[in-house]
């Protein structure tokens, strides 16, 4: 569905990403784990068109990305909820969330809505608040539902257990596993490593912008090396 191949992509013609190469199937959930300074960040620009990449390719559904601007590519149905809970915290929950369907979707967004208070009932709770004034758990799942809006066939999601408690931290890893569940494709980008790798089916390790371990996230999950040699912990 995804497919990656040595992906060159920076900041003013320095690289970050020094030829990543890597895939996500219909269907499936996979990690993305790195360190801070990894380039997940950068790498998560690339794929939604938010920054140009200097080198190699990108393809969704057999189509190459390049030259397709960020709404184009959320047209598509690859989706990002960015990391850092970027709502717009003047406008109400509800306004958030139907922001979601602005570039896809847009007839079915009442029934979306509604799925995603099925998902979130705390959102449907405060459909009139203004998004700033919730928590940061709940601006969190705002994020996610907005995603959801456009129907994506592939969710990218940034960090979602960033910042949230260690028992929003559960709460949350256990939505994504019911979010995924509906037949959507995942692309997990985490710091949080053993979590991510129960979820997942597969998972990549990104260092220095280059990835520098893959497979089986029950594999990696038993590698001793894994978290000492490349995620610093
Ligand atoms: P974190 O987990 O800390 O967010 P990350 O893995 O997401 O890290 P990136 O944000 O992709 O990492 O950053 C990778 C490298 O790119 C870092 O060295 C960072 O300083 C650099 N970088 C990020 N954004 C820019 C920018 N706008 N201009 C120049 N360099 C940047």
């Amino acid at each position: 569905m995804l497919e990656i191949r040595d992906l060159v992509a920076g900041y003013g013609g320095v690289p970050v990403l020094r030829g990543v190469s890597l895939d996500v199937r219909a269907g499936e959930i996979v990690a993305v784990l790195g360190a801070n300074g990894a380039g997940k960040t950068t790498l998560n620009r690339a794929i939604s068109g938010l920054i140009r990449p200097d080198g190699g390719s990108i393809g969704f559904e057999g189509r190459a990305l390049a030259g397709l601007s960020a709404p184009d590519i959320v047209a598509l149905g690859l989706v990002h909820v960015p990391e850092g809970r970027k709502i717009f915290p003047n406008m109400s929950v509800r306004e958030n969330l139907e922001l979601g369907s602005y570039r896809r979707a847009k007839a079915n967004r009442a029934a979306n809505l509604e799925r995603v208070f099925a998902i979130f009932p705390r959102l449907k709770e405060r459909t009139g608040q203004s998004a700033g004034t919730l928590s940061g758990g709940e601006q969190q799942m705002l994020a996610i539902g907005r995603g959801l809006m456009a129907e994506p066939k592939l969710l990218i999601m940034d960090e979602p257990s960033l910042g949230l408690s260690p028992l929003l931290v559960e709460e949350m890893f256990a939505l994504v596993a019911r979010i995924a569940a509906d037949g959507l494709a995942v692309m997990l980008v985490e710091q949080n490593v053993v979590q991510s790798l129960d979820l997942a089916a597969r998972a990549y390790v990104l260092e220095n912008g280059a990835i520098a371990m893959a497979g089986a996230a029950g594999t990696l999950k038993r590698d001793p090396t894994l978290m000492t040699t490349y995620l610093g912990l």
